[in-house]
């Protein structure tokens, strides 16, 4: 017999040479520590790029769970997009001012949600602003200032409190107005996928839609949890804040996300659906919560409610941090 290094070993002692096979052996009897293999893959949808990385024994079973993930997520885009024409939202956006539009049941409990989120959030979350949107010129992409009389009008033309829900059937009160879900679409969309994830079994995975919705189930393998960077609104290449997330989700609603600047002033795109104006001197809001809808339509809501405001519902709501960003500074108000 031959050893790797090409010596002859059979003229070694033979219980030595036993020794040294069963000890050979004995090695190779334990079976070793499965290193869990890493999947991911970008795909985009609802205008953004969405990332899903997994952790799991074996890369082909990761592959399907993550192609099933991505699946669900087209498919909330399909139905919710306000850019295609024939989305359940546009369909709802066309006759709902005329006539009570039939919906499906996660439409409608979408749209349930959203109204929940208006009343809890004093109206600072409103899914109406979809006149506000494309008066301001966000829809076609085009940041502009409308006339006066335009903002006005956009303005009359919203208000969660004119969207009528009658067991299936979503009508509006007044005429001319359209949903938007730009707000909470990404995160549901991530929590749908994630559920789809855990229905595989995948017991470590981390969901982004455009570092603006982010879920993370369990931690990657011998760590704590996922560490995520919440970056600094001033400036794209610097961070703020480290988290660590696990079991949980973050968003960030930003003014850098879209906006255009006129005279030195800077516009972005959301909305205070009380006065139908961007909201100024908020930067950035950042939510942690237990799921990815939660957080998607809080950190739009206290983008809009400033910190006076999010302290207000901090109080009445346990169990949700904020990372806050005005132009004096970040800060954690819990
Ligand atoms: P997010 O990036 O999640 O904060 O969502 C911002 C998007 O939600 C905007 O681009 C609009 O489409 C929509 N939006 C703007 N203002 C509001 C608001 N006050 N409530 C709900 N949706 C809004
Ligand atoms: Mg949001």
């Amino acid at each position: 017999m031959i050893d790797a290094e090409g010596r002859h070993i059979a003229s070694q002692a033979p219980d030595t040479f036993l020794k040294a096979v069963a000890g050979v052996l004995l090695v190779l009897a334990v079976p070793a520590a499965a290193q869990p293999v890493r999947y991911q893959e970008t795909r985009a949808a609802m205008g953004t790029q969405f990332t899903i990385v997994v952790y799991g024994p074996d890369e082909s079973p990761l592959q399907a769970a993550v192609s099933a993930a991505f699946d669900e997520i087209l498919r909330i885009d399909r139905h919710w997009s306000t850019y295609l024409p024939d989305s359940d939202i546009s369909v709802v956006n066309r006759g709902a001012s005329q006539r009570p539009v039939p919906v499906d049941a996660e439409l409608f409990g979408m749209l349930r949600t959203c109204l929940r989120f208006s009343r809890e959030t004093e109206g600072a979350f409103d899914v109406t602003v979809g006149p506000l949107v494309a008066a301001w010129g966000f829809f076609k992409r085009e940041g502009r200032i409308p006339s006066k009389k335009e903002a006005a009008r956009a303005l009359a033309q919203t208000g969660w409190r004119n969207v009528r829900l009658d067991g299936t059937t979503v009508s509006f009160a007044v005429p001319g107005m359209r949903l938007d879900l730009g707000a909470i679409g990404k995160g549901y969309a991530v929590d749908k996928a994630a559920a789809v994830l855990r229905q595989a079994g995948i017991q470590s995975a981390l969901l982004d839609a455009g570092n603006s919705s982010i879920l993370a189930i369990g931690a990657p393998p011998g760590q704590q949890g996922w560490t995520l960077m919440i970056r600094d609104p001033k400036d794209p290449k610097k961070n703020v804040e480290q988290v660590l997330l696990k079991d949980a989700s973050l968003s960030t609603s930003g003014n850098y996300e879209k906006f255009f600047r006129v005279k030195g002033r800077t516009y972005s795109h959301i909305f205070d659906p009380r006065t139908g104006y961007p909201v100024e001197g908020v930067l950035s809001t950042s939510v942690i919560a237990l799921t990815a809808t939660e957080t998607d339509a809080l950190s739009t809501a206290f983008f809009v409610l400033r910190q006076e405001g999010t302290r207000r519902y901090l109080q009445a709501h346990p169990g949700i941090r904020v990372f806050f960003c005005g132009n004096e500074g970040c800060a954690w108000l819990r």
